[in-house]
């Protein structure tokens, strides 16, 4: 075969990004847009010994499990991978997914896996459930300021101000910030020169309170242009803000700032400009084994500041955390660490069945807002330490760290971690070995690197109990887990050593997958 050769090739699996995977005489095509059960006429783009890349030249035989996609440019934007696919569809692949990272890089057999595992817990209403969304601006051809998103894999901006995943006010807000732009002239940043002054814009919505942020990151060294600036950070911003504020819910309009030369959208510091600085939100738990996870017991409330992570579609994380909160079995008696806790949410949810909880969260405006959240819900009984979690651990295990150290924080019940996507460093996961909880609940957003870690935990005496998907991210290829893993041996007073796990844990991360 040669580039640009045509092809039939039948489509039978999903990529990590969402694209279509087939056979063709021996070779692995990957195939954008082709969906498993498609059978497609392909064109090679590239060709590698083993695999190849093609581009989906016709639809021979549509897959029973394509469906039109709602969005008319999903097949172009970053946002989403699978609208294409049927929603059940997804969450059987995404299921397959953690099955096979679990099997390929835990070492888990496959009856292990299907005897723990739950069936993956899907959306009701797969559309608009993001309370989140970051748009970059640009400018275009006409050199008119757009907002959008950018296309899988560069950092070109598709306009798009209806997005079919997000809050419907976004298109309102977006639509004022580029009107006002247009009319005072105010210039989008260019990545390329590093000129202009707006680089994006967050806006978050609270579900449940209706509440409305929205902060926009702007190209403007504060230190640089001292005189006034507390009140002027954008040219015309009274405008902009009166125009803001009548949207219905708008509750804190700010500026972050951030000039550097950088793919990170946030900077450090944020401005509120008008309004409050946070938003608020509720969050209920939910029955689980019950049909339609109904709720149970009052709802927590949680402030949100525009650098806080907050989980983006709240419907599943009330799901999400009380798989979490069942996992950890909790009786009123125990002390609980919370690993990455973010403004406190997975903590807070704890501390009201635990004796005490020690939250971990290396950024401080969360654990700001963490501390505020326990005072706000009347929670006495839960203590937030800023770091990294393998930094504050290690610390406080090995006495480094001043203050309170007790046995039961030494050696807790339950340890709940929720990694970002890289998953658990492996100072931190040491120092949880050593520490010996009779329980630890793993939250993740990631399931290669959880099965890694796993495969750690249980190598060092853990045994996994309990595994489920949830689906947060429906349309995207992104999937959530959470397990619960038990400890073995029923004597606190045998540390491991860890130096065989260790090895194995440089082994997997580098050599891994
Ligand atoms: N459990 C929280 C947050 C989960 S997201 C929730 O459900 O909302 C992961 C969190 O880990 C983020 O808040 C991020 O800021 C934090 N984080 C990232 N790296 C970290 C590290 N090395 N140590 C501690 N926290 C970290």
């Amino acid at each position: 075969m040669k580039k640009n050769d045509e092809f039939e090739i039948d489509i039978t699996d999903i990529g990590n990004d969402g694209e279509g995977i087939g056979k063709y005489e021996g070779m692995t095509f990957f195939i954008k847009g082709g969906v498993p059960g498609d059978r497609i006429l392909a064109g090679a783009t590239k060709l590698k010994k083993t695999y190849g890349y093609a581009r989906l030249v016709k639809v021979i035989k549509a897959s029973p499990f394509r469906v039109i996609p709602k969005c008319p440019i999903s097949e172009k934007c970053g946002g989403c991978q699978i609208q294409s696919l049927s929603y059940e569809k997804q969450l059987e692949l995404k299921e397959r997914k953690i099955t096979e990272n679990l099997i390929r890089i835990g070492g888990f057999s496959p009856e292990f896996i299907k005897e723990h595992m739950s069936p993956i817990v899907g959306m009701e209403e797969p559309f608009h459930y993001r309370n989140k969304a970051q748009y970059p601006i640009g400018t275009d051809k006409e050199n008119q300021p757009i907002a959008g998103f950018y296309a899988g894999r560069t950092h070109s901006i598709i306009p798009n101000t209806r997005c079919y995943l997000g809050a419907e006010e976004n298109e309102e807000i977006l639509n004022i910030l580029l009107s006002y732009m247009k009319e005072y002239k105010v210039e989008a940043y260019d990545e390329a020169t590093g000129k202009g002054l707006i680089r994006h814009v967050l806006i978050r919505k609270g579900f449940t309170s209706k509440e409305l942020m929205v902060c926009l990151v702007i190209n403007k060294d504060a230190k640089k242009d001292k005189k006034g600036i507390e009140n002027t950070w954008i040219p015309k911003q009274e405008q902009l803000i009166e125009e803001l504020t009548h949207v219905p819910g708008m509750k804190s309009i700010s500026v972050n700032i951030n000039t550097e030369n950088t793919n990170v959208i946030m900077g450090d510091e944020v401005h509120t400009i008008w309004g409050e600085p946070t938003i608020t939100d509720a969050i209920h738990v939910r029955d689980m084994q019950k049909e339609g996870y109904p709720f149970t017991g009052d709802a927590l409330t949680f402030k949100i500041s525009p650098l806080s992570f907050y989980q983006v579609n709240p419907v599943q994380t009330e799901k999400l955390y009380s798989l979490a909160f069942e996992y950890a079995g909790l009786t009123g008696n125990e002390t609980v660490w919370d690993l990455y806790c973010g403004i406190g949410t997975i903590s807070l949810f704890m501390a009201r069945s635990a004796k005490q909880v020690y939250g971990v969260e290396i950024v401080p405006q969360a654990i700001d807002d963490a501390r505020e959240n326990a005072e706000r819900n009347g929670i006495e009984n839960a203590k937030f330490f800023v770091g990294k979690a393998e930094e504050v651990l290690p610390a406080f295990y090995e006495g480094k760290l001043d203050g309170e150290r007790s046995d039961d924080m030494l050696h807790p019940d339950v340890i709940v971690v929720d990694p970002p996507r890289k998953g658990c460093d492996e100072a931190c996961l040491s120092t949880m070995l050593k520490m010996q909880p009779d329980r630890i609940v793993y939250v993740s957003c990631d399931s290669a690197t959880l099965a890694r870690d796993l495969k750690i935990l249980c190598e060092g005496g853990y045994q996994i109990k309990k595994i489920r998907g949830v689906d947060q991210f429906g349309h995207t290829v992104h999937v959530e887990c959470v397990a619960l893993l038990q400890r073995m041996s029923n004597t606190r007073e045998k540390v491991i050593t860890l130096d065989v796990e260790m090895e194995d844990y440089h082994r997997i991360v580098n050599g891994g997958k």
